[in-house]
């Protein structure tokens, strides 16, 4: 598994998008991808929904869509969140 973590510490660097709303630019630090086991993944792409605000922009939620290597494959994003608990 000595691998696995050096991949996912280079990922902490990798420019994953440019958000098409914002224009932020998303890195792997950003979404946390230490979290994601990728081992653990049944089905790719996994959407991640990453939600932000960004300059003069409010809040909104942008999804991407990642393959196993943590290339963006597909991007969405959306103005309307709500998240209860
Ligand atoms: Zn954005």
């Amino acid at each position: 598994m000595e691998t696995n973590r050096t991949e996912t510490r280079s990922l902490v660097k990798k420019l994953l998008a440019i958000c098409p709303h914002c224009k932020k630019q998303i890195y792997g630090n950003d979404i946390d991808v230490s979290k994601i086991d990728i081992n653990k993944i049944r089905n790719w792409p996994l959407p991640y929904i990453y939600c932000h605000s960004h300059e003069n922009y409010p809040m909104h939620a942008l999804t991407m869509y990642l393959d196993a290597n943590f290339t963006v494959r597909a991007r969405e994003v959306s103005d309307f969140i709500t998240i209860q608990k």
